[in-house]
């Protein structure tokens, strides 16, 4: 069996099989204290015909010359593409697009940043989307309560208060509140999520609806063409 695997670019769940991942390995002493690393390079190609784009990513293992087995993983880096961002439709706008492939591009680099380009994006769906424009984040927050689920507005008033952080530097040099990059990677999930339930969501809503009316609109006509024929 092969093992499930989500391809970042065309976000397919695909099997792959031992053709699909190309592995380059080798084995050397780096020096007495750190002994022997077996350094590899993996490259997966996506299975999907329509898709084909390669996945890079480099690891660096302890290696036992003695019994020739790999050990624990000391390094890994994932080359190409850079983040795993997911590809999102045109019909949400440029900018909050931007935002997030940012704070996914500086997740691990500078999570502080990208949990700060996070807010601002999660700040811009609210105007655009629900169109609430109150200046202040707290109050626009405050005012989604109503409109979204109770989990989901917690999410977003809890962003809220890790994004204050970045905007009471000047007042506090002093106070500085690490983000680690798991919870930067947190706020980007909220933000996948929220593209989904909101503009996802509303698109899909819409195409059914429009195939409907156009549904009952080909059944009048029909209708009224077999009341003119009798
Ligand atoms: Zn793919």
């Amino acid at each position: 069996m092969g093992k499930l695997w989500t391809c970042p670019y065309c976000v397919h769940d695909c099997t792959l099989g031992t053709e699909d991942i190309i592995r380059f390995s080798s084995r050397n002493q780096v020096s007495k204290e750190y002994g022997y690393y077996q350094v590899e390079l993996t490259i997966i190609v996506c299975p999907n015909p329509e898709c084909r784009k390669q996945i890079i990513s480099l690891a660096i293992h302890e290696a036992n010359i003695v019994t020739g087995t790999t050990g624990k993983r000391l390094y890994s880096w994932q080359l190409e593409p850079e983040s795993n961002q997911k590809p999102w439709p045109d019909y949400i706008p440029l900018q909050l697009r931007n935002d997030y492939s940012e704070a996914c591009l500086i997740q691990t680099k500078s999570p502080k940043a990208s949990a700060t380009l996070s807010r601002r994006c999660i700040q811009g769906m609210i105007r655009d989307f629900w169109g609430i424009q109150k200046g202040r984040l707290v109050d626009e927050v405050n005012e989604l309560h109503t409109r979204v689920d109770s989990a989901t507005w917690e999410a977003i008033d809890s962003v809220r208060k890790v994004g204050n952080i970045g905007a009471h530097m000047e007042k506090d040099v002093n106070l500085i509140i690490d983000v680690e990059p798991e919870e930067a990677g947190l706020l980007i999930w909220l933000i996948e999520t929220l593209f989904k339930d909101w503009y996802v969501a509303r698109d899909e809503k819409q195409k059914r609806m429009s195939k409907l009316k156009e549904l009952a609109q080909s059944k009048t006509s029909l209708k009224s063409n077999s009341q003119q024929k009798t």
